[in-house]
């Protein structure tokens, strides 16, 4: 049996899995989610988990923003992960010596290009702050640090100044160009047709996505990036991050794995549990129906529902759970059926007549509409009263 059943329908990434790159933003823009912050033990045990699940690229964090965190960094970038690890600079001489001070493999250096950011927040020229990107990028490769330059704001920001800054920080020596939707303000359509223009106009340097989720698009706005010719794409795990958080890396990696059939070649089997650990660190709680880590997304109630799944769970469900180390549940209520309830009465060793299972079946929706839970104990005394009925 397969372990996914999708859309037949669904198109092919016709892409090379070795170049592309998930970058995970979980300790940098996710911990920057009003409210978050992780000591040493938890970064570092949510870098080790990531690094296990194969991620190539981690943003540790942003060493500008205290002693603490520069330290906290450095002592992570000690460990022997197979990730490359990368710090957020500013286009900031300084901040580029508070990276190299970490001992990380890269940065990435960003500055606000659109013209609401210049006007309101850096009051600087578009010309400006193009200058202070490229003596950034030109610092930093001096010191060989990998470079990925960030245009804040890029979705915001006009075409023909997006294509002439990145084009120029392709020539400084940028290894990648980022496209960050600050504001989660594109669609799928403009993302496409934005890396696709980008793409047009550089020569080797990669292009990478960083969306956020402020309209629920982040996922797609970056496979549509990826689409147009991106090759980087930035997650968080749980969705973590400034406002409405950015790409979860679990349904960005599931989406990627069972949708769009691509081998990632990633240990998904411990996605489950790193969104828990993410859960526990940052205190951010999932909903219990969180596309693909939510706890209760396997869980089966209706009659129909709990059938399909008892004879193949792929009626039912898009992939086998415990590929990513969740599980499957059957839950009782007001919409359970009979061969459910069956099942888990002869499972516990009970047999009873086809009247009796329909007096259970009832007993159990009349509780659960009556507003009463069915656990385990509740099931067993709903049981023992219909067979003492009989007596
Ligand atoms: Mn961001």
């Amino acid at each position: 049996m397969s372990w996914k059943e999708v859309c037949p329908y669904n198109p092919k990434l016709n892409i090379d899995v070795e170049d592309l790159y998930i970058y995970d933003t979980t300790l940098r823009d996710g911990e920057q989610t009003p409210g978050v912050c992780f000591n040493l033990e938890e970064k570092l045990n949510i870098a080790r988990k990531l690094d296990e699940l194969g991620i190539k690229q981690i943003e540790l964090g942003f060493p500008a923003v205290s002693d603490r965190e520069r330290e906290i960094i450095k002592k992570i970038a000690e460990e022997d992960l197979n990730a490359d690890l990368l710090v957020l600079s500013r286009a900031l001489k300084e901040d580029i010596d508070k990276a190299l001070y970490c001992d990380v493999d890269g940065i990435i250096t960003f500055i606000a290009t659109s013209p609401l950011h210049l006007k309101y927040k850096l009051h600087k020229t578009i010309n400006e702050v193009e200058e202070m990107g490229m003596k950034a990028i030109e610092y930093a490769k001096d010191h060989d640090l990998f470079v990925a330059f960030s245009a804040e704001d890029a979705t915001r920001t006009p075409l023909e100044d997006l294509i002439r800054i990145h084009k120029n920080a392709e020539s400084y020596g940028a290894d990648r160009v980022h496209i960050a939707d600050t504001t989660g303000s594109s669609t799928p359509q403009s993302m496409y047709y934005l890396c696709s223009e980008l793409k047009k106009n550089l020569k080797k340097a990669h292009i990478g996505v960083h969306c956020h989720n402020d309209f629920g698009f982040a996922v797609i706005n970056s496979i549509y990036g990826v689409m147009g010719g991106a090759r980087a794409i930035s997650t968080t795990v749980n969705g973590l991050g400034e406002r409405a958080g950015n790409a979860p890396l679990e349904e960005v990696v599931m989406a990627l794995m069972v949708l769009y059939d691509l081998d990632l070649k990633l240990n998904i089997s411990l996605l489950k549990e790193l969104s828990k650990m993410v859960e526990e660190y940052s205190k951010v709680s999932l909903p219990v129906n969180k596309a693909i880590v939510g706890d209760r997304v396997f869980y089966h109630e209706s009659g129909i529902h709990v059938d399909g799944v008892l004879e193949h769970p792929l009626t039912y469900e898009p992939f086998l759970p415990e590929k990513i180390g969740h599980n499957r549940g059957i839950v009782f209520g007001k919409h359970s059926g009979c061969s459910a309830v069956d099942r888990k009465l002869r499972n516990m060793g009970i047999e009873v007549s086809k009247e009796d299972l329909l007096k259970i079946v009832k007993k159990i929706k009349d509780t659960k509409e009556k507003g009463e839970d069915i656990e385990e104990e509740v099931f067993k005394k709903i049981v023992k009263e219909v067979i003492k009925e009989n007596k």
